[in-house]
């Protein structure tokens, strides 16, 4: 993460002030509030802003004059209920705002989640950093031979060594060039806004993103998902931390009944019912395709 000692400055400056407000607050949200938290090489995510909390959700599904007109414990039980129930819209009283800085390959994939407000840096106006995504060497894998979505073993020794090589030199070549292409003295130099299109899709972007709970918790279903590419869900990763201290009964109930609950299919749960009944099921008999099946069989896998 390369922030400036001036954008530290103004972090901290806009963490110290402090204003009396009537405004619903949770505790666990403002101790998260402008910090910039790392992710990947050179990206972060920090939270902006936020609107509401746990009890707003409960208020709005009330529809009720005032906060806090029942326990806790009533609370909890309500919104496990409406999570469980898909009773969505109380969900989204609730607005979280995040700056974040990510690698263009990852951002292409993140603007796919259309239901959210986004105002990206502008390399029409300003000059792009140097800042490129070059990943770990754990991350360095190949190509996964069972899924051709996925990456299988790491590259070792000569191999990674050479993929790194590439990826540095490519992407610092095309950067030497940005810079040559946007002038030097005495030269006009090509716009910004053309001069980009060489740049790799590695380079770092930056946007600020705002979306309500309910469908930030849909993004997080899908991109902190293990199958979702690495890139990405390190980025869902870390908001899913913010998001637990600021909605706690709602991220608990999204744990339990998205994150670690599973849908079946009804000829799953027909399968399921005969198992119960003492029958063995087999992909031959479950009347199931063989990836319905290994997909079946993951979800009762027990450790
Ligand atoms: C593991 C994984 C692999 C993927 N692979 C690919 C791929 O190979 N190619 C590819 O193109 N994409 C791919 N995607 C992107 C995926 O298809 C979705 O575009 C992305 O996850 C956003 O989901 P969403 O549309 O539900 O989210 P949002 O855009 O946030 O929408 C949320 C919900 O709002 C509703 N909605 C929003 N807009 C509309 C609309 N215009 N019409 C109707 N309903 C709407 C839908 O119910 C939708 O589920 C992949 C995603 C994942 C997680």
């Amino acid at each position: 993460m390369t922030l400036t000692p001036e954008q530290l400055a103004q972090i901290e400056e806009e963490r110290a002030a402090q204003r009396p407000t009537r405004r619903a607050v949770s505790e666990g949200m403002e101790a998260h509030l402008y910090t910039a938290y790392p992710v990947l090489d050179h990206g972060f995510i920090r939270v902006i802003d936020y609107m509401g909390d746990d009890a707003a959700i409960c208020q709005a599904a009330r529809v009720s004059y005032g906060r806090g007109t029942k326990s806790v414990q009533n609370d909890e039980g309500l919104i496990r209920y409406l999570m469980r129930h898909w009773h969505s819209t109380p969900f989204e009283m609730c607005e979280i705002k995040l700056h974040v800085k990510l690698p263009v390959f990852v951002a292409r994939q993140w603007i796919r989640h259309r239901t959210a407000n986004v105002n990206e840096y502008s390399a029409r106006y300003s000059i792009l950093d140097r800042e490129f995504y070059v990943p770990e060497p754990d991350a360095l894998a190949a190509q996964s031979s069972t899924n051709n979505q996925g990456r299988g073993a790491v590259l070792q020794g000569e191999e990674a060594a050479r993929v790194l090589d590439i990826l540095k030199r490519d992407a610092n070549r095309a950067y030497d060039h940005y810079e040559e292409m946007l002038g030097t003295d005495g030269q006009q130099g090509l716009a910004r806004e053309l001069a980009r299109m060489n740049l790799p899709a590695s380079i770092y972007t930056q946007w600020y993103w705002k979306t309500d709970l309910h469908n930030l918790l849909h993004f997080l279903r899908l991109r902190a998902d293990s199958h979702a590419q690495m890139e990405i869900r390190v980025y869902a990763e870390a908001i899913a931390k913010c998001v637990k201290d600021w909605v706690p009964a709602a991220y608990a109930a999204f744990e339990d009944y998205r994150m670690g609950g599973a849908t079946l299919s009804a000829g799953a749960l027909g399968c399921l019912r005969r198992m119960l009944d003492g029958e063995t099921v087999t992909q031959e008999t479950s009347g199931m395709s063989k990836g319905e099946w290994r997909e079946f069989e993951a979800i009762l896998a027990r450790r």
